[in-house]
């Protein structure tokens, strides 16, 4: 779900800083486009299509009278040099030769510049047609090389957007790939780790003893297991309030930790409850199964020993006040044999703890598989 709530934030940010980046780059090309319209293209003066037209009129009436019948090539060039100088109108003509070509009396004029004047007059000589003379109205190829130029500017500013938008997804990308990298690990953290306390949840702790005693039944090495319980916790919460119970329970988990390895796995089994797998370490293989049975019980019981003296000589500060409570504690282990369960392991130390409480609470039971004993060890 958290992975999720990135991925649509990615989307948003992308969005949100192209649209932004558009904008910006948008502005910042308009205005460079303006400087230079003003600095590097000459403007013509005001631009009157009226009067372009009644120009171009004339120039056609000139042309009849001033280029004599029959034509010659020369004088219709002529005509059309001394009519080129006038601002704002260009005049060409158009011909066939005697091979039937298509031919200009201006040299290098594309076909394109033919089909693109303005004016078109068929010059006619009685009834033969001896060609074409046009002419251009500067001013609206003016216009039309500002409609290029603001359509080039169209192209560019839609490609600057998608190389920001792509730019901008690869950084965000890469920002956010972290991030998703963290949450899945933090996720993952959670889902086998105690919010308060920071220990393994009692999920995990059975998935892992399940494998353990798997591990221990094919390798015939035995293992504790502790379960401790807080003594009258409820009451400790009705006296001094839920707050000083959630310190307590977060001091009483450290106080275990510190007592025990590493490689212990140390779970928060229920509210006020923990559970303590002691692994078979260090014990030679040499010996047999019920002597390293014998070693890593005699650790348990050290091991909670240990833990229920802290706990019970430690005053826990919260508040400004010093408040103690003491475990109650249930061992019990388990020597590797095949047909065994997970379940009886967790079943013999908690009858061995409600043995502790039966008792008077703030002590450890030892429960003897051999003998189904229970026996007071601390
Ligand atoms: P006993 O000695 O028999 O274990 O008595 P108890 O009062 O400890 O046992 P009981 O099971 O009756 O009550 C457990 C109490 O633990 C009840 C609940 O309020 C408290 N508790 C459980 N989880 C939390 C927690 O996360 N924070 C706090 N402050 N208290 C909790
Ligand atoms: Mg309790
Ligand atoms: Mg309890």
């Amino acid at each position: 779900m958290k992975i999720g709530f990135f991925k649509t934030r990615f989307i948003i940010y992308i969005v949100a800083l192209t649209v932004i980046g558009g904008f910006l780059f948008n502005f910042l090309l308009t205005r460079q486009s303006v400087i230079m319209y003003d600095y590097f293209i000459e403007k013509p003066t005001t631009y009157n299509l009226e009067r372009a037209e009644r120009l171009a009129n004339s120039i056609y009436q000139s042309f009849k009278q001033e280029v004599p019948s029959p034509p010659s090539l020369p004088a219709v060039q002529s005509f059309i040099k001394k009519y080129n100088d006038i601002p704002f109108l260009s005049v060409n003509f158009i011909y066939r030769d005697d091979a039937g070509l298509m031919k200009s009396v201006l040299e290098d004029v594309k076909e394109i510049d033919i089909l693109s004047a303005e004016y078109v007059y068929p010059i006619r000589y009685g009834n033969r047609e001896i060609g074409t003379l046009l002419i251009y109205d500067i001013n609206k190829e003016y216009k039309r090389g500002l409609e290029e130029y603001s359509q080039m500017l169209k192209v560019t500013r839609l490609f600057f957007i998608i190389l920001l938008f792509l730019l901008l997804s690869i950084l965000i990308y890469r920002e956010y790939s972290a991030k998703i990298e963290h949450a899945k690990k933090l996720a993952e953290y959670q889902a086998v780790h105690d919010g308060l306390t920071g220990l393994y949840t009692q999920k995990y702790f059975k998935e892992h003893l399940e494998r353990e005693i798997s591990r221990s039944q094919r390798y015939n090495r035995p293992l504790s297991l502790i379960m401790c319980d807080i003594d009258f916790f409820k009451k400790f919460n009705d006296t001094h309030g839920h707050l000083a119970g959630d310190e307590v329970l977060k001091r009483v988990s450290r106080m275990i930790q510190d007592n025990v390895r590493a490689s212990d796995i140390v779970a928060r089994y229920g509210g006020e409850e923990f559970a303590i797998l002691l692994l078979e370490a260090g014990i030679e293989e040499a010996r047999s199964v019920a002597k390293r049975l014998r070693t890593i019980t005699d650790k348990a019981v050290d091991v909670a020993g240990r833990i229920k003296d802290t706990i019970e000589q430690t005053p826990i500060k919260f508040e400004g006040k010093e408040l103690n409570v003491t475990l109650s504690m249930g061992v019990a282990s388990f020597d590797g044999n095949e047909k065994y369960k997970p379940e009886f392991l967790i079943s013999d130390a908690d009858h061995a703890l409600y043995q502790s409480k039966e008792n008077g609470r703030n002590q450890i039971t030892l429960f003897d598989p051999e003998s189904k004993q229970y026996t007071k060890v601390g």
